[in-house]
């Protein structure tokens, strides 16, 4: 007979099961709207997610799953903290708490107020109107701040919408990394950013079929495994989990713009590599995911920046650019190609940005957030802070709303903090992660150069992606690396490779 514990976890693990298979269909839904639905599904397919996603809350926050939860304290306390179970308890009990925490008239009211909010910027980003946003916004702050109400046991107003994507970080943790970080990048992009750096070999044209040609054979040769996943062309390319062995991508293509796909397509291929490489035995559990948001971006940027950015790896993929691309890159160099993919400029969008001044654009969006947050800024103000921190920390001021204060959709589709945090973790934990990489293996450079990346790509596997959500992120960072998280090894790389291509000093 299964003693209680056994029958009480194999039932936890059946609802569980039933949660992720859902969400796996609410995303293949939500992946046809974005890729192959005509404009005629989107109605329907509006109302079909929607119940999706009330079934989804439903079986999430059953009062039968905190009583489970319960019935297994005293069994998750005996296990070893590195144990399966007592991880899947952990990462089960943290979702179980931040769905039924949060009463379900406030998530009503948010859903529907961010929806109204999103539909508002839609038209008034195009038409640089903020009064038309404004009064949307201030409501948002509003509703952010009260999630301080429903998760008290944290100290400052912004940690438990930090805590939703990036389990561990506060706002205690993030200051001084942060603070860190701004004081090294300064002299860098002092050092580099007003040079003249020609990238019109960027410009093509370059046909859409055989950039799309292109890429597939690049993030094959990384190791993005198409007998599990495949690539579609979308609006704003992501990657999407459905199982583990259903992993996609989506791009974009821009016949002007070499880099769009390029480096969209290996950012969402190194996404998808880390869920591939989840341990199989983690199927159908919360445990089958990233760490977190930062841990998740980390790899994106690993491949797409460590390594699609450096010169090993165009020194093996350059002469097939131009195999590819006669036309416009027969007699091209590499050391022009190189230098324009690597262009560092103070700019006004961050989503353009180069891997060097990326981090100001997230350090600005932190530190506004959290002054909106603690009431020390006032919405209206809001654009005057925005033009006053860009003069400061880039040097350029945005000529309207458009390209300042409403170029992101975060504000007006979600909440006012939480979400701009990851993508600068994610950068610091890259290179963290690919130093400890090199120093196990200093042979991926020369491996890299040569179109070989098993063996990276193995040590990530077999350090970081196997594990999915087991261990929180800045253990996992601390298990993978040997060191605590910090702005070191980041700074470390940028002043190596900006130094080295400007032949400066940094
Ligand atoms: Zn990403």
């Amino acid at each position: 007979m299964a003693s209680p514990h056994e029958t009480a976890l194999q039932e936890l693990k059946a609802r569980l099961r039933e949660i992720y298979d859902l969400s796996g269909a609410a995303g293949l839904l939500h992946w046809d709207q974005a890729t192959h639905m005509p404009p005629g599904g989107a109605a329907a397919r509006g109302r079909q997610l929607a119940a999706l996603r009330r079934i989804l809350h439903q079986k999430s926050t059953d009062p039968e799953i905190g009583r489970l939860l319960e019935a297994l304290r005293p069994y998750e306390e005996s296990l070893p903290d590195d144990h399966d179970d007592a991880a899947l308890l952990r990462v089960a009990r943290r979702n179980y708490e931040k769905a039924v925490r949060v009463p379900e008239a406030f998530v009503v009211e948010l859903t529907r107020h961010t929806s109204e909010s999103f539909q508002v910027w839609a038209k008034a980003r195009p038409a640089n109107d903020f009064e038309a946003v404004r009064p949307y916004l201030e409501k948002t702050v509003e509703m952010s701040r009260r999630f301080h109400e429903f998760f008290p046991e944290f100290e400052h107003v912004a940690d438990p919408l930090i805590d939703l994507s990036d389990e561990g970080m506060t706002v205690a943790l993030l200051k001084p990394l942060f603070e860190e970080l701004r004081a090294g990048l300064l002299p860098i992009v002092q050092a580099v950013a007003d040079r003249e750096v020609d990238d019109r070999i960027l410009r093509g044209p370059f046909p859409e079929e055989r950039q799309l040609a292109f890429v597939r054979e690049v993030v094959e040769a990384l190791g993005y495994d198409f007998s599990r996943g495949r690539i579609d062309k979308t609006h704003h390319p992501f990657m999407i989990k459905f199982s583990l062995g259903d992993v996609r991508i989506t791009t974009r293509v821009k016949e002007t713009d070499l880099g769009e796909c390029l480096f969209s397509t290996i950012h969402e291929a190194g996404h998808a590599m880390y869920e591939q490489g989840i341990d199989p035995k983690y199927e159908g559990t919360p445990l089958a995911g990233g760490a977190s948001s930062g841990v998740h971006e980390s790899q994106s940027r690993l491949w797409e920046n460590l390594v699609g950015r450096s010169r090993p790896f165009w020194t093996h993929f350059f002469p097939r650019l131009q195999e590819a691309f006669p036309e416009t890159l027969k007699g091209a160099d590499l050391e022009t190609f190189y230098r324009a993919i690597n262009k560092v400029e103070r700019s006004l969008i961050r989503t353009d940005a180069d891997e060097v001044t990326y981090n100001f654009h997230v350090i600005i969006r932190f530190e506004l957030e959290l002054e909106l947050l603690e009431g020390k800024l006032a919405v209206k103000d809001l654009p005057e802070a925005w033009r006053a921190r860009y003069a400061e920390l880039l040097g350029v001021e945005p000529p309207d709303h458009r390209d300042g204060v409403l170029q992101d959709v975060h504000w007006y589709s979600g909440t006012v903090g939480g979400a701009f945090q990851g993508y600068t973790l994610g950068n610091l934990m890259a290179a963290q992660i690919f130093e400890a990489a090199l120093e196990a293996h200093p042979e991926i450079p020369d491996e890299i150069a040569a179109g070989r990346f098993e063996t990276l790509r193995t040590w990530l596997t077999e350090n970081l992606y196997r594990h999915g959500r087991k261990f929180k992120p800045l253990e996992l960072i601390e298990r993978v690396t040997g060191k605590p998280l910090s702005a070191g090894p980041y700074l470390l790389y940028l002043r190596r490779k900006y130094g080295e291509l400007y032949g400066v000093e940094l």
